[in-house]
């Protein structure tokens, strides 16, 4: 499967903003955000006004860098939440939010999504009593998203379990640490939804 390989910080660079695509590095001193917050490149500061379309252009980039999804992808995300009822750019968030890869971060077993999106591909989990290695599997309300019981030795789970608190866990899931269970309550709504991107300029690049 295609996806992005450059370098993650340089992304966070060029969105002008942190993405936390590198797990504990994010939140320290040696955040490449911290000493240089603007687009890399020889005129990455010099950069004047960007016109509405870049402005959309961007937030769209941001979007599916924060979710690791590559164009194609979520382009047909966007098609999809455009079907549903309600507001397109809220069914589109919460098509990205209901991943497996994004509910394994978002419950804390992984310190970013590209490592959460690794553990989901390399097979360590059920849903519902079933293997599930697809990171793009969307969850439902009430599914079970079980740690295959040989993985729970390895070093990511022993770490995750250990560190287990230290994250704030969404409202719609609940976390059972004790035997690293993810239990889906409801979808999630736009309220409690903290990524920070303003759809509704997705959906204007996209009705265009
Ligand atoms: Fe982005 Fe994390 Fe790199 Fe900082 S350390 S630039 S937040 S990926």
């Amino acid at each position: 499967m295609a996806r992005y390989t450059g370098a993650d910080c340089k992304r966070c660079r060029r969105e002008k903003v942190k993405l936390f695509l590198k797990g504990s590095k994010c939140d320290g001193p040696k955040c490449p955000m911290e000493s240089r917050p603007y687009p890399p490149g020889q005129h990455g500061r010099g950069r004047g006004k960007e016109s509405e379309y870049l402005l959309q252009k961007r937030e769209k980039q941001k979007c599916a860098r924060i979710y690791g999804v590559l164009e194609r992808q979520f382009h047909g995300y966007y098609e999809e939440a455009s079907r549903r009822a309600g507001k397109t750019g809220e069914n589109l968030l919460v098509l990205l939010e209901t991943r497996l890869d994004n509910v394994v971060f978002r419950a804390g077993f992984a310190k970013s999504r590209d490592m959460a999106r690794q553990l989901v591909r390399h097979g360590h989990f059920l849903v519902n009593g079933k293997k599930v290695n697809i990171p793009s599997y969307r969850v439902s309300p009430m599914d079970i998203i079980d740690v295959l019981p040989g993985s729970m030795d390895l070093t990511p789970f022993i770490v995750a379990s250990a560190e287990l608190g230290e994250r704030a866990i969404p409202a719609w899931m609940e976390v059972v640490g004790s035997r690293l269970r993810i239990i889906i309550h409801a979808l999630p709504t736009r309220s409690i939804i903290d990524t920070q991107v303003q759809e509704q300029l997705i959906v204007e690049l996209y009705s265009k």
